[in-house]
């Protein structure tokens, strides 16, 4: 039962987030901040294993409070589910990046959307296995065989170790052919993660300059009480 959460400071090592655990009664089996894949940097991400699904499910609601920072919590299994795109119903792009923009009908794999579709239900076809599901259906084989590529994904861009066992399979471009738009997208969750980090620090300095103002009035009204 994994949780994963974001923008924990550098400086925080993983013990201080175990201790954090135990000390509200949480139980987890293993935390430790994920790496980025080349040269092994460190990044603000941290998975943290849960005993169980209980313990996993109060942390993500409650988030957790390490030293003077509140940290909130999303489960990772969230992240297991591959992306469709909307338009060619492949895996591991969304719409935006989709090569061909060629819309396909979820139903019969015709060049129209599925609600425009008249095909016969008999006629049911999967444009990615070519089954009797529709490309959207979650029992089309390629489905589960995307959940467990994105399990090994998540997998191999968590540690040290199961790195070296799991790359081979990023670098055979034929197994993962869309893998450039999976880091397009983690480069636009980057960009989302310095922005928000940037509203955080502009909303802190807000802040201060608030209280030295407010403090500042406060001893001026103080003087002229003093004075009458
Ligand atoms: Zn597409
Ligand atoms: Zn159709
Ligand atoms: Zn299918």
């Amino acid at each position: 039962m994994v949780a994963l959460i974001k923008r924990v400071d550098l400086e925080i090592p993983d013990n201080r987030i175990t201790e954090a655990l135990t000390k509200v009664g949480l139980d987890a089996v293993n935390v430790t901040r994920l790496n980025r894949k080349e040269g092994n940097i460190p990044i603000s991400t941290i998975k943290i294993t849960f005993k169980d699904a209980n313990n996993r499910n109060t942390f993500i609601h409650i988030g957790l409070q390490v030293d003077s920072m509140h940290v909130n919590a999303e489960a990772a299994s969230q992240n297991k589910k591959s992306v469709q795109c909307y338009i060619c119903h492949q895996y591991n792009h969304v719409a935006k990046y989709c090569k061909t923009k060629q819309q396909i009908c979820a139903k019969c794999c015709d060049n129209h959307r599925i609600e425009q579709c008249t095909a016969a239900n008999d006629a049911i076809k999967c444009n990615n296995c070519k089954g009797k599901y529709l490309a959207t259906a979650n029992d089309c084989p390629n489905v589960l065989e995307q959940e467990k590529r994105m399990l090994n994904l998540i997998n191999q861009y968590s540690s040290t170790s199961s790195a070296t066992t799991t790359t081979p399979l990023l670098h055979d471009s034929n197994e993962f052919p869309s893998l450039p738009n999976m880091y397009q997208r983690q480069q636009d969750l980057l960009h989302n993660d310095i922005l928000d980090e940037l509203i955080n620090l502009l909303t802190s300095k807000m802040e201060k300059i608030i209280e030295e103002t407010n403090k500042r009035l406060f001893k001026s009204l103080q003087q002229k009480i003093l004075k009458k």
